[in-house]
């Protein structure tokens, strides 16, 4: 088993290694959540996972679907039951990024208003966004970095991005001035976070330290809704879900 493991390790690290920086190498156009999915092909989930693990996690409909560089969403995708989140935000527009799926954006507020009880007072930023707001975005950065590859270190090539999922929400705080910055890992309303998240359902998807399996810098202020199960397991485990459905943990 031991073995076994290690191969799998030293194949997902290779393939993980290999898309980080610029390979120069286009992606081909999604499809379906599979068609980029070398992972899918090469690691299955771990022996003695529950089945649901491995159909929930390429299933758009399930709040565990994976979203990433390897598993990209359809550009048609659209999650069903969008509803805006009873939580303050940093802006006052009305815009899709108040939204996320209804169970999500439920258990949202409800952690918003328990982090509030204990003096943290949190701000949303941004959850939804659509396919079309990701490739309006990855075209400006595509301009103003000289090309893809670096625009794809910074921000989601269209399809990748978890917040077309109506699952993800950034957040912040005022020490920070609002903003979207590694800073907001050093404040006490993310300690709070890393300590409560899980118990209504999200994780901190993009940890510290985690950078190679993530695929994604260390982004404090990201939070991903799995549902309070899932997320109580991950955090116990103290591992990222690629971690949790590829790795013997
Ligand atoms: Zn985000």
């Amino acid at each position: 088993m031991r073995k076994r493991f290690l191969i799998l390790f030293v194949l997902f690290f290779t393939i993980g290694c290999s898309s980080v920086p610029s390979t120069g190498a286009a992606n081909p156009p999604a499809e379906n959540l599979r068609q980029n999915s070398n992972t899918e092909d090469n690691l299955m989930p771990n022996q003695g996972k529950e089945a649901e693990d491995a159909i929930a996690y390429h299933d758009t409909s399930s709040v565990r679907v994976l979203v990433n560089k390897q598993n990209e969403l359809p550009s048609s995708y659209v999650p069903p039951d969008l509803a805006e989140v009873n939580i303050p935000f940093t802006f006052s527009e009305k815009a899709e990024k108040r939204m996320l799926r209804q169970e999500a954006a439920l258990k949202l507020a409800e952690l918003f208003e328990a982090a509030k009880k204990e003096s943290i007072i949190l701000y949303g930023v941004s959850g939804y966004r659509s396919y079309k707001t990701q490739k309006d975005l990855f075209a400006i950065f595509t301009s103003r970095y000289g090309s893809e590859e670096k625009a794809n270190q910074i921000s989601a090539r269209p399809g990748q991005s978890e917040h077309q999922t109506g699952l993800a929400m950034d957040v912040t705080c005022r020490s920070v001035n609002f903003g979207l910055e590694e800073s907001f890992g050093d404040t006490k309303e993310y300690a709070w976070l890393k300590e409560n998240a899980h118990r209504y359902g999200f994780i901190i998807r993009y940890p510290k330290g985690k950078e190679l399996i993530t695929e994604y810098t260390y982004e404090p202020w990201h939070l991903r809704y799995v549902g309070p199960e899932l997320a109580t397991k991950l955090y116990e485990k103290k591992v990222t879900y690629e971690e949790y459905l590829f790795f013997k943990v």
